[in-house]
């Protein structure tokens, strides 16, 4: 037995294993991706998705092979300049190195784990704003309050969010964004190497605006295929397959939103008890429902490690610079409720 709190690659669903058998049985794997049933898979899953996370009805529904790939493609595709990057965490700073690399003049700024994004000129509205929505790394999360002040400061903006560890936990307003992504080893629960990118209507006039099909992965060009139900390359049949079943069979967002927010507070609640462990965001307002950071002293952080070993808990090791005096929990909807309690009786123990 082991209780996995990793945050990505994470749990996956144990009910995977069937779903895989499923697939197998099927012959779905086998077959090829511009045939009928494939077809119909895709369209399924896109439906199930929309339905079960509540995206809006015209907002469309692409799929890519990483978060990564996402910050290629918004930069080659969705930006004619430059975009305007706020982050506070390790991969909101890479989403910007790589689209410095495309588009030398975007603008990176960093803030503070204990405020939200300051914007030094309101009055210059950027082609593009991209914001991480929930910072893996730290444990740091946008509110929806912000979302919705930066929506209404920058009407003609795109805005795009990384969701990576908080598509398909948090129940999210996506009318405050044109671009959200993740990809699907994280909050999911199903194994990597697949994202899902969902498109805003004021996103694709914008992609269609700027033209680019320089690319295999140009967003026109990926946009053009998921309208016929294909993809621009041949998929990552099995996790689509896996994704489908998955939405069929979970509950609604808002269901399993509420579950995740009731839990971290009995979590955190606890965890007061607990005191050689500190949330590092002490603002409850930044702090992420799917990612806990907690710090601690490094000499605590190994022997902490050497029981996790030993009883068979999988921690999440800090991020970047914060690696030798944290730990990182996911809150994710794929690890049963019964495992926090578990980690807090380990907690107490070590
Ligand atoms: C994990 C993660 C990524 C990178 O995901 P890949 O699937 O490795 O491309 C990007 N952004 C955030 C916020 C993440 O947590």
């Amino acid at each position: 037995m082991n209780y996995n709190f990793y945050p990505g690659p994470s749990k996956v669903y144990p009910q995977i294993a069937t779903y895989f058998q499923e697939a197998m049985d099927l012959g779905i794997l086998e077959k090829n991706h511009r045939s009928d049933s494939f077809h119909e898979l895709f369209a399924s899953t896109k439906t199930l998705l929309k339905s079960k996370l509540n995206i809006p009805l015209d907002y469309e529904i692409v799929m890519v092979s990483s978060a990564t790939e996402c910050w290629e493609i918004i930069a080659q595709s969705f930006v004619k300049n430059a975009s305007m990057h706020h982050y506070n965490g390790a991969f909101g700073e890479k989403w910007f190195n790589y689209t410095s690399k495309i588009h030398p003049s975007s603008e990176g700024q960093e803030f503070n784990i204990s405020e939200v994004p300051e914007f030094k000129n309101p009055t210059h509205s950027p082609e593009l704003i991209a914001l991480t929505h929930n910072e893996t790394s730290n444990g740091y999360a946008i509110p929806e309050s912000y979302q919705k002040y930066i929506r209404n400061l920058f009407p003609d903006s795109l805005i795009a969010y990384d969701a990576t560890s908080s598509m398909a936990g948090y129940d999210l307003n996506w009318d405050l964004g044109d671009i959200w992504y993740a990809s699907v080893q994280k909050c999911f629960g199903l194994p990597s190497g697949m994202a899902i990118m969902v498109v805003s209507p004021k996103a694709i006039g914008v992609a269609k605006e700027i033209g680019d099909n320089k690319f295999y992965n140009s967003f026109n060009f990926v946009l053009k295929n998921a309208r016929k139900n294909e993809t621009h390359y041949t998929p990552n049949i099995s996790n689509i397959f896996l994704l489908n079943r998955l939405m069929q069979n979970v509950e609604n967002i808002r269901a399993i939103y509420k579950n995740l927010i009731e839990r971290k507070e009995v979590f955190f609640n606890q965890l007061n008890d607990i005191d050689y462990l500190t949330p590092i965001i002490t603002n409850p307002e930044f702090q992420s429902d799917t990612v806990f950071c907690l710090s601690t002293d490094e000499s605590k952080l190994k022997s902490i490690k050497q029981v996790a070993d030993k009883k068979g808990f999988i921690l999440g090791n800090g991020y970047g610079e914060l690696k030798d005096t944290t730990l990182r929990i996911a809150n994710f909807p794929a690890i049963p409720n019964q495992h926090y309690i578990e980690l807090i009786n380990f907690f107490q123990q070590v």
